[in-house]
């Protein structure tokens, strides 16, 4: 089964500029699938559409099945998503913030804190739990953005720029925990502007530019034509 199915995406915004123009993308189950892409080329924009925060001119999305025009509720559910950019909350503990996540999905108060915990010992945040999100390092504030992205168990995760200003041991280890979801069966799509990222994590990687998917390729095959 494909993850996610995008045919045609179009988007024009309001001042005129043309920043999708036709974009056709297949992320099947089970992949590590790489946005790769300078700055501009549109990346963002398309995360944002995937993600409800940016009306599509046209086109459609479908996540594991379901049309996201027709379904966007049940599409939501199956997402996990890591903006790039999170001024919201900032005044939250951090535990919070996780839990609070957990409520926006229905998920009981006993069950959301049990997650909260597992996933913020996993992204090695607990001991700083009852720190207000303002208070974290640029690395802790996107590890946290991955536990909130987690805690209802999405089928596909999404993160724009993951490891953008993050130094390089904590993109390791941000690295290696991405690595241990898919392998547990998250398909994960990201966006990056490193090469070395798309090369190291993942399996598929899309180059996109200008608005549009100039190729997609599986890893290897990508760094044998280089
Ligand atoms: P990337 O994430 O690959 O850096 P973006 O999707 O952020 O690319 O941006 C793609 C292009 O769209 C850029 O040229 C950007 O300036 C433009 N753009 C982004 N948002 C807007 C907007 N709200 N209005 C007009 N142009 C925008
Ligand atoms: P509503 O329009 O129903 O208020 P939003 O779409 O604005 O909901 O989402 C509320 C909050 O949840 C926002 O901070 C948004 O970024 C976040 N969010 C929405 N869907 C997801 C998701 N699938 N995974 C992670 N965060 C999400």
């Amino acid at each position: 089964m494909s993850a996610l199915v995008a045919r045609q995406l179009r988007k024009t915004y309001r001042n005129g500029f043309e920043a999708l123009k036709g974009i056709d993308l297949t992320v099947e189950e089970g992949d590590f699938f790489a946005l790769l892409g300078p700055n501009g080329a549109g990346k963002s924009t398309l995360i944002g559409i995937l993600t409800s925060l940016v009306n599509k001119t046209a086109g459609q999305v479908q996540v594991f099945g379901h049309d996201l025009d027709r379904e966007p509720e049940r599409v939501k559910a199956l997402l996990g998503v890591v903006p790039q950019e999170f001024n919201f909350n900032i005044f939250l503990p951090v535990e919070e913030v996780v839990v609070n996540q957990a409520g926006y999905f229905g998920i009981p108060r006993a069950e959301a804190r049990a997650r909260a915990e597992h996933y913020l010992r996993k992204l090695d945040l607990w001991t700083r739990r009852k720190s207000e999100m303002r208070l974290l390092s640029g690395g802790m504030k996107r590890r946290l953005m991955i536990a909130r992205a987690l805690v209802h168990h999405p089928r596909l995760l999404i993160l724009d720029e993951p490891t953008a200003g993050v130094d390089i041991e904590i993109r390791r280890s941000m690295w290696d925990y991405l690595r241990e979801l898919n392998a547990d069966g998250t398909t994960i799509i990201l966006t990056t502007h490193y090469l070395e990222e798309a090369e190291s994590l993942c399996r598929t990687i899309a180059i996109i530019d200008h608005g549009r998917v100039e190729s997609v390729s599986d890893t290897a095959t990508l760094l044998a034509a280089l």
